[in-house]
């Protein structure tokens, strides 16, 4: 053998060899490994006066938590959703709202700044819908870029005029969307609630699929019983959609979060822990 050969059997050999080193890359346990965390954020509590105005068949005043949540891909952040107003924090009171009255107790801004994080690292800002619930405070992000259905951005507001700033960047998606391409991140078309509102699935690399509800479905006894609330703007495709959010599930063997059921709430571990 010449040197060249023998090189070449002795590469070749511990190529070959599982112990040599040259480890092939550990297979993701679920789906791909563009997200790294996703971190569960308080956006403020909801009391109902008439716990049926969300959950048909229910009597007496109810209750809703609101939900945020916060996901690592990569070099990217990607806030979905952001609460009720942070003014709240600080009026003991809360605010009337034409539900019940809004209260917080904790600021999004602190729990991001608990992150290490300020708005303006914020990549993509990507909103179930535009209720107030889960737009208020919006005008703390103006650099994000906008992540929403076209049919959302689109819907004039009640007294006129746009519910997104024009200069703000923004994505209007029709549709399901790949956000990074990799499957990882994915609007998808859950109208019906509002005329564009949207689910989100994330596919976490240890915990698997979980698809964020936004408001297609406020309660779990809802979702149990495929019903939903006379307060929408489409009943039908309000219906339609809890069963694409089925198929989604499946599909993706996803754990559904709904970020407006209060049982869930002790389930959940709230930044700075996070799910991976
Ligand atoms: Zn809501």
């Amino acid at each position: 053998m010449t040197k060249l050969s023998l090189f070449v059997a002795a590469i070749s050999a511990w190529l070959a060899c599982p112990q040599a080193g040259l480890a092939q890359p550990a297979a993701p346990q679920h789906g791909t490994p563009g997200v790294e965390r996703l971190y569960v954020l308080y956006c403020g509590d909801i009391a109902l006066n008439d716990a049926s105005s969300f959950t048909p068949g229910a009597s007496g005043p109810g209750a809703l938590s609101d939900t945020c949540y916060l996901i690592k891909h990569q070099q990217d952040w990607v806030l979905w959703d952001t609460g009720l107003p942070d003014s709240l924090v600080g009026m003991p009171n809360g605010m009337k709202s034409n539900a019940g009255v809004w209260t917080s107790k904790k600021t999004l801004m602190g729990q991001l700044a608990e992150l290490g994080l300020k708005p303006s690292d914020i990549r993509y800002l990507a909103l179930s819908h535009s209720h107030p619930d889960h737009v208020g405070n919006l005008n703390l992000f103006p650099q994000p870029t906008l992540v929403v259905q076209k049919a959302e951005y689109d819907w004039v507001q009640p007294f006129g005029g746009p519910r997104f700033k024009p200069e703000q960047p923004a994505i209007k998606a029709e549709g399901d969307r790949d956000l990074f391409g990799d499957g990882s991140v994915v609007l998808i078309s859950t109208p019906g609630h509002s005329p564009g509102h949207q689910c989100l699935l994330v596919k976490l690399p240890k915990t698997g699929a979980v698809l964020l509800s936004g408001d297609a479905v406020h309660t779990r006894a809802n979702w149990d019983s495929h019903r939903v609330p006379e307060r929408n703007f489409n009943m039908a495709q309000s219906l339609a959609s809890l069963d694409r959010m089925a198929v989604v599930l499946k599909e993706n063997n996803a754990q559904l979060w709904i970020g407006h059921e209060v049982s869930e709430v002790p389930l959940r571990k709230y930044a700075p822990a996070y799910y991976e």
